[in-house]
């Protein structure tokens, strides 16, 4: 399916689709009412051509219909749950069938694959176990496609730096900001990253900036590959890097983007950003219908340089969720991470800090300086300030440069970069 022509793999869409729709209409309450209200019937929606007639599907609805209002399946046919982390409110619950979890590990071992790895490869999870899809979601795709995996899980930095060693792993999945945390660990101990065999940085379930890539290849020794999914539509697996990097293949047959415009919901242009929407296409559990993701990214149907139909999103570096809009000017965490990181002066460690002084907006934005230091600060601070302006159009009202070390790391869990004390 990863390279079939554009024709063969609609057939398979269209037919899955139309399943997945019956399957929401008669076994979802929530979903037979959308139907209901629109004066719609499953038998309207033969190909996703027709998905445009359908509302979206709402992170506020898996919350109105929580815990496991949105299953399709008595708790009886579910084999396993798993649970994203709410940042506010109740998590989004999520289920699956034996079929589904297959589905799943399928679609993360096509993923490996298509990053380079095989079945003789070892592969370190480092993504958290638990609620959270990233540990097992991976852990079953490395064991599907029969490459080893080391459930080592989140934290214990020393000792995954030990079992690196060790063990020889090829490959290591977790977030961008531990990749670079486990090789300053590993500095500590004597260990240049460098010079193990690893190869592989398979990362997610944080935004990474190319910059950020570049600082993570060039400091491990790696490949960086970035993956994704989200715990209402599967987990990771949903897209990936292939070797090329040159955008991210989603597999088209379990998961049918769209991407509109996040104000209006029409659909935009070919090629144009926009907010990414998907569908189920292959799970019995839990269809999702046109969920809107909050990623921003774009989509581009070209035949990949290697082989692959199979349609290619951009990277995320902007949930529509992650905006900061400070006395009028809008910007994302990845705008000023990709400014500060062209500073060879400045490690790959910052944060944002927004406050309120009276009625007006203040950012501070702190950012770390590297090890071996020695020039001007002062001189260094202007030249920052000034790249900010020109690039973002707003100059921080604090710009700190701190020691390296000062910007707390994160072992466990995603990285906070931007703290919002104005609602306090
Ligand atoms: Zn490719």
């Amino acid at each position: 399916m990863e390279s079939a022509s554009r024709d063969e793999l609609r057939e398979v869409q269209n037919s899955r689709l139309r399943a997945a729709v019956q399957n929401a209409y008669e076994n979802v309450d929530f979903y037979r009412e959308t139907f209901d209200e629109h004066g719609l019937t499953p038998d309207d929606i033969e190909s996703v051509e027709d998905l445009s007639k359908l509302p979206f599907t709402t992170k506020e609805n898996f919350r109105d219909n929580y815990p496991t209002g949105m299953f399709a399946v008595e708790m009886d046919d579910v084999v396993r749950i798993h649970a994203s982390s709410g940042t506010t409110g109740k998590p989004k619950i999520v289920g699956y069938t034996r079929d589904d979890l297959d589905v799943w590990s399928k679609a993360v071992a096509r993923c490996l694959v298509a990053a380079g790895i095989g079945a003789d490869d070892v592969v370190q999870n480092a993504y958290g176990y638990g609620l959270f899809t990233g540990g097992l979601g991976l852990h079953q795709g490395v064991e599907e496609l029969g490459a080893t995996v080391i459930p080592i899980g989140g934290g214990n930095t020393q000792r995954q730096v030990e079992m690196l060693d060790d063990l020889g792993s090829d490959v290591i999945s977790c977030t961008p900001s531990y990749a670079l945390y486990l090789a300053e660990v590993a500095d500590d101990m004597g260990i240049d990253v460098r010079d193990l065999p690893l190869r592989t940085v398979i990362f997610g379930a944080e935004p990474c900036t190319e910059p950020m890539r570049n600082e993570i290849e060039e400091r491990l020794g790696v490949t960086g590959i970035d993956i994704y999914g989200l715990s209402e539509i599967v987990g990771p697996g949903v897209s990936i890097e292939c070797e090329e990097q040159d955008g991210l293949h989603i597999w088209e047959d379990y998961f049918y983007p769209e991407v509109i415009d996040p104000n209006t919901g029409d659909p935009v242009a070919e090629g144009e950003e926009g907010e990414l929407v998907l569908t189920t296409l292959a799970k019995d559990a839990l269809p999702v219908l046109r969920y809107r993701t909050g990623d921003l990214t774009t989509l581009n149907y070209d035949t990949c340089e290697c082989g692959r139909t199979c349609v290619r999103m951009d990277n995320i570096t902007g949930r529509s969720d992650d905006l900061i809009i400070v006395r009028g000017v809008n910007f994302y965490p990845s705008e000023v991470e990709s400014v500060v990181l062209e500073f060879d002066e400045v490690a790959p460690h910052y944060r944002i800090d927004l406050r309120r002084e009276g009625n007006l907006d203040q950012l501070e934005i702190t950012v770390e300086l590297v090890e071996d230091f020695d020039g001007s600060s002062t001189d260094l601070e202007t030249r920052i300030g000034k790249r900010l302006s020109n690039v973002l159009s707003f100059t921080p009202d604090e710009l700190n440069l701190v020691e390296y070390g000062d910007i707390a790391r994160t072992e466990v869990g995603k990285v906070q970069r931007v703290y919002d004390h104005r609602g306090q």
